[in-house]
């Protein structure tokens, strides 16, 4: 479970992120959904522990990503924006290098690599050298580094940017599963038909600032709305547009 109460970033004269609370529950995919330059990015970064918030705390699973940030970070999984992979690194080896910093031994590593090739279906580029790979391939690598030491929660910046039908699909698939086992997962998007498609539950973001969150049902029905887009549009509208 991620629950963040009262962020605030700012960078210079820019606040990026004011006064953000938001919950993902775990057996739940929660989706915080936003225009660009919403400050979706910089609360998730908070959130896995690379930025410091100037107030305001994150728990992961009930560990501090302020005071307790390698306790809390042992606890996430974390897909970022444009994950660099290793080029000169195969994919299996940028998995195994990933357990190696998590500490887990190497027969351990090994193991559970050989797991996740399987489980998303990598067996064709795994002993590839990362070069040159597709952008379904960079991020199935990314995403099974992210899982090497079974986290119980899971945090995905954008993670379907750039990615084919079939990418898409497979990702559903993983994310619907890890869900049934109980994670939390936690994506960002700014794109309203995704956050359909995969979210239990959205949190609306536009301007640094929490606009709704809930349901996407519970949303519409706020809104008055039919649509989770309409709903979106509505609910930016009343910021002053995007
Ligand atoms: P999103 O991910 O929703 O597109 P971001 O969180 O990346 O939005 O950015 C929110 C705002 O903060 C944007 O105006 C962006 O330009 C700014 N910003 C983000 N990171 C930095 C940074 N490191 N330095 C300065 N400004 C930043
Ligand atoms: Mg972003």
């Amino acid at each position: 479970m991620i629950e963040a109460t009262h962020l605030y970033k700012h960078f210079g004269a820019l606040t990026a992120v004011r006064d953000v609370s938001l919950r993902a529950a775990d057996g739940r995919i929660t989706g915080l959904l936003g225009p660009n330059g919403a400050g979706k990015s910089t609360t998730l970064r908070m959130l896995y522990t690379v930025l410091r918030p100037d107030a305001g705390d994150a728990l992961i699973d009930g560990h501090s990503a302020v005071q307790a940030p390698l306790e809390a970070a042992r606890r996430l999984g974390v897909l970022a924006h444009g994950a660099g992979i290793y080029p000169n690194l195969t994919a299996r080896e940028n998995i195994l290098y990933f357990g190696a910093l998590h500490g887990l031994a190497r027969a351990a590593a090994r193991a559970r690599a050989a797991e996740l090739v399987g489980l998303l279906e990598m067996e064709e580029f795994a002993d590839r050298r990362a070069k040159g790979f597709s952008q379904g391939e960079r991020l199935k690598t990314a995403l099974a580094r992210a899982l090497v030491h079974r986290p119980r929660n899971l945090v995905l910046d954008e993670p379907t940017n750039g990615l084919d039908v079939m990418a898409v699909r497979a990702l559903r698939r993983l994310l619907g599963s890890l869900r049934e086992a109980g994670h939390c997962v936690l994506l960002s998007s700014h794109v309203m038909q995704e956050v359909s498609a995969l979210c239990d539950d959205v949190v609306v973001i536009a301007h640094g600032i929490v606009l709704a969150s809930g349901t996407p049902a519970a949303i519409r029905t706020r809104t008055g709305t039919g649509s989770l887009e309409e709903a979106f549009v509505a609910l930016i509208a009343g910021t002053g547009g995007i």
